[in-house]
């Protein structure tokens, strides 16, 4: 019988770990399947510009992955038996239970809604497609004048009320946030951002929690009305509750708690890699949940797999965080790089051509998780016996 791998999820953590897992064990000796709720791949950091209202390039997963080996179970995944080594999947026919040797879990993360009462019943978010679906169709239904607030301070927000305000000029948006607008970027960075949201006309309301959301408004502590056709919840993000109630060891905020090779620390054969991971990076903090985290931890997932059931040796991944690429619209953005204690450093590169890197960089990473096996697959390292996997260097 083959070596079973499953892996959760198929976004920018998932679809690069299939591939290369695909790419370098031999298909004699692995069966590998993907089991993704979506059947195509999403380019999560366009979503919102898709809400916006712009049309993306549709990825189908089936066409991704053929000719790779790897199998596709589209369903969404409810339960992770951790004792039993089973994963509960739920499709249009059914029911279904998934048995697996290794797992790769990268189920990503979704609109953390802080327990704000009237978010998860009126509020939008752009954390997945649905709902970006969701919030596009409603922008659709309103006129000129229309309101839109959006909440939250942070780079999600930034994104979603630039490409908002300046896909639909013909809108009013807004933006409340507990701190500052962008408080955390450097001063070249921040006048830029100040700039950008002056240009695009968005009024801004710092050191303002939002506390209720209803269908037509959203009320601050100090009892304001903010009047909006709709509000964008872009508040933070949250993992899915699946890896807690699983019985894997997790963080307070649900983030599955790893050694430095991804496994979990409470069922090795278990890895994890994404937003779903916490793990310390090299500048002694948690890893913020990024592309290029995803980057990083899947290398690493991918990396202890192959050393693990094949008895290589596994190489460390640097766990590095550089900085933030926001886009502000499709024609500006602000590449700000942090120093080694992630604070923003002075400089800053914005504008056009930091927009022109932005769009390079994900049309690049969209093209190589579309090419998994690059035409190439390999197919060298086959099954070991008798290893087991070291615990050398444990973070966290
Ligand atoms: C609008 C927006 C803009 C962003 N911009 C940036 C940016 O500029 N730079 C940056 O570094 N990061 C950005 N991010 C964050 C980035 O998208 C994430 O950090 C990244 O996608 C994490 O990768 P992942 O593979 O862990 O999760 P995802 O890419 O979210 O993949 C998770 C996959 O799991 C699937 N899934 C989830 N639940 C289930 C289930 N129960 N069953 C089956 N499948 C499931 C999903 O459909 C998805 O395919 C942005 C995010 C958003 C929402």
């Amino acid at each position: 019988m083959k070596h079973r791998i499953v892996v959760l999820g198929a976004g920018y953590a998932g679809a690069f770990s299939a591939g290369y897992l695909a790419r370098q064990l031999h298909s004699d000796d692995f069966e590998i399947t993907v089991v993704n709720a979506e059947p195509d791949f999403v380019e999560r950091l366009r979503n919102h510009q898709l809400a916006a209202g712009q049309e993306l390039r549709h990825r189908p997963l089936a066409e991704v992955f053929a000719g790779t080996g790897i199998r596709l179970r589209v369903a969404r995944v409810t339960d992770v038996d951790v004792e039993h080594r089973t994963v509960t999947v739920s499709d249009g026919a059914g029911i279904d239970r998934l048995g697996y040797d290794t797992l790769l879990y990268t189920l990503g993360s979704t609109a953390a809604d802080h327990r704000v009462p009237g978010v998860d019943e009126y509020a939008f978010h752009v954390a997945t497609r649905p709902s970006a679906l969701r919030l596009r169709a409603r922008l659709d239904e309103l006129g000129e004048g229309g309101h839109v607030l959006v909440v939250g301070g942070n780079l999600t927000a930034i994104e979603a009320a630039t490409e908002i305000a300046e896909s639909r000029p013909g809108l009013r948006v807004g933006l409340v946030t507990r701190g500052e607008l962008g408080g955390w970027l450097g001063p070249k960075a921040r006048r830029h951002l100040l700039r950008a949201f002056d240009r695009f006309d968005i009024t801004v309301h710092e050191h303002t929690a939002v506390e209720r959301v209803e269908a037509s408004a959203a009320i601050s502590a100090d009892g304001t009305v903010f009047a909006a056709d709709a509000t964008v919840w872009a508040a933070g993000f949250a993992v899915h509750p699946i890896a807690a109630a699983s019985g894997l060891a997790v963080q307070p905020n649900g983030q599955i708690t790893v050694d430095r090779q991804m496994r979990s620390v409470s069922h090795p054969d278990v890895y994890v890699a994404g937003d779903s991971v916490f793990v310390i990076g090299e500048n002694g903090l948690p890893l913020p949940m990024s592309c290029a985290s995803a980057g990083f931890t899947s290398q690493q997932a991918t990396a202890a797999i192959i050393g693990d059931r094949t008895g290589r040796k596994i190489k460390a991944t640097s766990l590095a965080y550089v900085g933030n690429h926001i886009s502000l619209g499709r024609k500006d953005a602000i590449f700000q790089l942090v120093d080694g204690d992630a604070r923003a450093k002075s400089g800053a590169l914005c504008g056009r051509t930091a927009a022109r890197v932005k769009s390079a960089i994900l049309t690049t990473a969209a093209w190589t998780l579309s090419h998994p096996t690059f035409g190439r697959p390999n197919h060298r390292y086959r099954l070991a016996t008798t290893r087991e996997p070291s615990f050398d260097v444990v973070a966290a």
